[in-house]
């Protein structure tokens, strides 16, 4: 036999043992696969912020606190500790050091026992997956189960699952978890004393828990930190230094931001383990201190809670949310989730009312709206004070928040109104038909949550994007919800941003530094509660200020008790901006409007005020308030151009109100241009305004109370007429009933039956309802 037949043979039989040994362990690793769920045990699960801070920990399903860390979020110094003190050839063996298992065996032969670990890292983590007895065939069963590790991963995953197993006392499983509740630091942070603890403790964590044993454990990291020099680790300075570290005698509490959100995310998202939240650690604080700093001077007057949204307008992002003033409170219910609870909305849906008028063209913003009072079939709303100021501009009426303007733009929306859009924007709290709620809901008859609410006023600073919030960053939104014109939403908040208002909080006015914002104040019926909600193009901020058990208090007014932490954050927000504003949208333009009516100049307008207005939407029809009219200088009467001949005559500019407020000013004394009457030889009988019919309603149903006389039961005419008119007649089913001066109230005797009534002015003009008795 040749030599090399014989090196061949050699060789062949050597890859045929390769191949059996390697054919054998695939073989064992079919019938013994590694328990890879033991691998990765269920974490806690943790609520991030948005850049990645812990918020929130909760206990993993068996009760142990694991927070799981990539191998590079780990301090360099605990690894080379680990590695200097564990399995200093880590790098270098397949899983088993043959050099310290012979030194293992020789010395457990001598003792008789098995005295000595000889584990590698890997072989910790193989006990660490399924632990065992420590006998000869445990030894085994964990020297296959790292070779199985060696060949299926890396040895980075492999030190990452040690990092992520090892034992640290207790219930502290991870470097994760024990860089938390030992030093309050995350695993990247931590010290080069730090790292000689954590280094120690996992090979006999009960022994050596700091915060029980104080005096083993300070033993043990100064024995690592001896080795670490020894190794040439570390240098004999920074071992001196980590040496006068002090270690923890107490376990740190971990994160416990957000109560209320993580809470309830924890909740909805159960299946996945780590929550990112659109939250923004920094804003959460910064809204939690406002809240709190506003709420000291509330509390003496028995108002003990709050609620803060900030959203980011333009990814929808919720950036704080802070449900109530002190999660731990429990005289307050401070557990309760204020941002999430269904409260009335006051006066804050108001804006959405006008915004959807001014993209309807039923109003620009020096429209002049009536403030006068109204019966809607039995409902009239009253104003805030209980008093009318007969004609406002639609800016000053939604400024000043009154009720009347408001109903009356609601009604005008008819189908399409604001129950719809609240609807379409995806408000949740809106259980039942529209008709359930009718036109009171434009003043809070319905209930809103402040996050929802928040998002809503996000949309006008979208300029009509209403794509709602997010509060996971996996969740997805539609890319866009277009409700409302740009244009609209961006002369709504030009009309919200004036300074020059009731509901501006006192503390505030002096205070120049406050960034242009846009911002509406509600106050609940009963003063219930109380809310400010503010946007710039940036950020939009929700505030609610009441009594979680509903108890309303005087003091509780959005102005007072809201706005002050509203301007307070959203100036600490836009500190560092540079405080832009909306860019005006191409569609809004500019016009001269006259300053009585609000209209497009007539030839007879005295003077101009200037608004911005939607071209081509914006109402149009020029000022009809100030008309002239043609006056005989010896009779006084009016002539028109049909028996003006023949008359020696002047020529007057007056001032024509609609009828309803002609008469609310005449009743309230203010200065109303009185308009002679018509000619009586004029040949034509003048079209003009038929007197308006305020009482009985048209169509309306009255059920006579029975046992109550029907003397105390009657039934109001009344009746508003053009302030031409000096008299009206009143005729119940033909007959008449009555006849005197518009501004006076005549009531009748209620009669079962369908009736029908007719007004007619002393020139001719008539207007009839019907309604019924039951
Ligand atoms: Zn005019
Ligand atoms: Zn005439």
């Amino acid at each position: 036999m040749r030599r090399g037949d014989l090196h061949l043979r050699a060789t062949s039989s050597l890859s045929a043992v390769v191949i059996t040994v390697l054919v054998m362990l695939a073989m064992l690793d079919v019938l013994f696969p590694l328990p890879l769920q033991n691998l990765r045990p269920k974490p806690s699960q943790i609520v991030f912020d948005r850049n990645g801070r812990i918020l929130r920990v909760f206990l993993a399903p068996d009760d142990m606190w694991r927070i799981p860390v990539e191998l590079d979020s780990i301090s360099p110094a605990l690894k080379r500790a680990v590695l200097a003190h564990e399995d200093k050839y880590f790098y270098y063996h397949f899983g088993i050091n043959p050099v310290s298992v012979i030194r293992a065996m020789i010395a457990d032969m001598s003792a008789g026992r098995f005295a000595q670990g000889a584990s590698t890292i890997t072989m910790q983590v193989a006990r660490m997956i399924e632990p065992r007895e420590r006998t000869l065939g445990g030894k085994m069963v964990e020297a296959f189960r790292s070779l199985q590790l060696e060949l299926k991963y890396s040895k980075d995953d492999i030190l990452a699952f040690y990092f992520n197993l090892a034992p640290y006392g207790g219930n502290i499983v991870g470097v994760g978890a024990a860089s938390y509740l030992y030093f309050n630091k995350s695993a990247i942070q931590l010290s080069i004393g730090d790292a000689a603890l954590l280094a120690a403790i996992p090979e006999s964590p009960n022994r050596l828990r700091p915060d029980l044993r104080h005096d083993s454990a300070l033993k043990a990291r100064d024995r690592i930190l001896c080795e670490l020099v020894a190794e040439g680790i570390i240098s004999p300075d920074q071992k001196a230094e980590a040496l006068s570290e002090p270690i923890p005698t107490e376990l740190c509490s971990l994160p416990f931001e957000i109560p209320h959100l993580s809470t309830s995310l924890a909740r909805t998202c159960r299946r996945s383990d780590r929550i990112t939240t659109t939250i923004d650690a920094d804003v959460q604080r910064l809204a939690e201190e406002m809240l709190i700093k506003e709420l000291v001077p509330l509390r003496s007057q028995g108002i003990s809670n709050g609620s803060v949204v900030v959203i980011d307008n333009k990814s929808c992002d919720v950036l704080a949310l802070v449900g109530s003033g002190n999660f731990f409170d429990k005289a307050s219910h401070g557990e309760v989730n204020g941002a999430l609870s269904r409260r009335s909305p006051g006066s804050a849906l108001k804006p959405f009312a006008y915004a959807l008028a001014l993209s309807r063209g039923l109003i620009s913003p020096l429209s002049i709206l009536g403030d006068v009072p109204v019966n809607y079939c039995g409902y009239s709303p009253k104003n805030y004070d209980g008093k009318c100021l007969g004609a406002v501009t639609a800016k000053d009426a939604l400024t000043r928040s009154l009720n009347i303007p408001a109903v009356n733009l609601s009604a005008a929306l008819g189908e399409n109104g604001v129950y719809e859009f609240m609807r379409r924007a995806g408000v949740s709290t809106l259980p039942h038909p529209k008709e359930y709620y009718g036109l009171p809901l434009i003043l809070g008859g319905c209930e809103v949550t402040l996050l929802e609410l928040t998002s809503m006023y996000s949309g006008f600073a979208n300029l009509g994007d209403f794509r709602g919030f997010r509060l996971v960053t996996t969740d997805q939104l539609p890319a866009e919800r277009r409700l409302l014109s740009a244009e609209a939403c961006y002369i709504v908040s030009e009309m919200l941003a004036g300074r020059n208002r009731p509901d501006l909080p006192v503390s505030r006015e002096l205070a120049a530094d406050i960034p242009k914002v846009a911002w509406k104040t509600g106050t609940s019926y009963g003063r219930r509660d109380a809310w400010s909600i503010g946007y710039t193009p940036r950020f939009t901020v929700g505030v609610w200020v009441g009594n979680f058990n509903g108890r309303g208090v005087p003091e509780l007014v959005g102005s007072d008790a809201a706005a002050p932490a509203l301007f307070g954050i959203i100036s600490a927000l836009e500190e560092n901006t540079n405080g832009a504003w909306f860019v005006e949208p191409p569609g809004v333009d500019h016009r001269q409007v006259c300053s009585v009516s609000g209209m497009p100049l007539s030839e007879y307008c005295a003077s101009a005020r200037d608004e911005p207005c939607i071209p081509g939407v914006s109402p149009s029809s020029r000022c009809d308030t100030h008309q002239m009219i043609t006056v005989d200088k010896r009779t006084g009467y009016v002539l028109c151009r049909h028996c003006r001949t023949g008359h020696d005559c002047d020529e007057r500019i007056v001032e024509q109100w609609p009828v309803e407020m002609a008469t609310w000013m005449q009743r309230n004394g203010y200065p109303v241009d009185r308009i002679p009457e018509h000619n009586p030889r004029c040949p034509k009988v003048m079209a003009g305004c038929a007197p308006l019919i305020n009482s009985p309603q048209a169509n309306c149903v009255y059920k006579l109370r029975r046992g109550v006389e029907t003397d105390y039961q009657k039934i109001l005419l009344d009746a508003s007429a053009s302030n031409r008119a000096g008299k009206v007649f009143w005729f119940l089913d033909g007959e008449l009933v009555h006849c005197g001066a518009s501004t006076q109230r005549v009531f009748i005797e209620p009669k079962l039956g369908v009736h029908f009534v007719v007004c007619t002015d002393d020139e001719g003009r008539s207007s009839e309802v019907r309604f019924s008795v039951k």
